[in-house]
């Protein structure tokens, strides 16, 4: 079933890094939805998790990756951990990834998850992610994975230059998912298509 998933990826063209490819294959993302959902784990969808929100479309989080442009020795900082999924593929092209979670119960969740999938450079942190992480920065990628009006100030600051920014930034329902690298201090951003997350909490959202 996840090698339809990858199939599907490859014959589209959508996935181009082999790394990629091995990060996908080496996480079992039916260890990071809920019991009732594992027979659906490869269906190319968001699903429910705990609290209202949702583990993120397998494509989106494909695509988000790919961005981020990994490097080995990166450490990432991501906002929005939910059943800690996104930050496991993330894992396993970089060195560290922080990931931030607002709501208890998910931080709990994601970090059951990721001791499940045996996943050992992830930290999950209960924090308000907007502001960042300050503790851990400065980062050299930081991926935003909840809806957000701006891309909050502080996730500016954080990041260290020449390093790479992805968020979804818009209304409910609708987000342009913005890229954006910084230089001198300020950030070049492109735009990669429409995508529907869950909103952003906190206080920078
Ligand atoms: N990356 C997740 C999906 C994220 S869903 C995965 O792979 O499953 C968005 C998550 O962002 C939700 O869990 C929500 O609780 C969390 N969130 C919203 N606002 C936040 C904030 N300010 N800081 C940290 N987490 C936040």
């Amino acid at each position: 079933m996840k090698e339809a998933l990858i199939c599907y990826w490859q014959s589209t063209g959508l996935i181009t890094d082999r790394r990629l490819l091995e990060a996908f294959r080496n996480i079992p993302r039916e260890e990071f939805v809920l019991q009732e959902y594992r027979h659906r784990a490869y269906d190319d969808v968001a699903l429910p998790i705990i609290a209202d929100q949702t583990i993120s479309q397998p494509t989106t989080v494909l695509i988000m990756i790919q961005a981020l442009e990994l490097q080995p020795s990166d450490k990432v900082l991501e906002i929005g951990a939910g059943s800690g999924y996104n930050a496991a593929v993330m894992a396993q092209l970089c060195s560290r990834v922080i990931s931030t979670e607002i709501v208890p119960e998910l931080a709990r969740f994601a970090a059951q998850n990721l001791k499940k999938a045996g996943i050992q450079n992830v930290e999950v942190v209960e924090w308000d992610g907007s502001q960042g992480y300050a503790q851990e920065a400065p980062y050299d990628r930081i991926i935003v994975t909840a809806a957000c009006k701006a891309i909050p100030q502080p996730l500016v600051e954080q990041l260290k230059e020449q390093g790479i920014i992805l968020a979804p930034v818009g209304e409910q329902y609708n987000q342009t998912m913005i890229k954006g690298r910084k230089i001198k201090g300020r950030l070049i951003t492109e735009e990669l298509g429409s995508f529907a997350f869950v909103p952003l909490q906190g206080s920078y959202a």
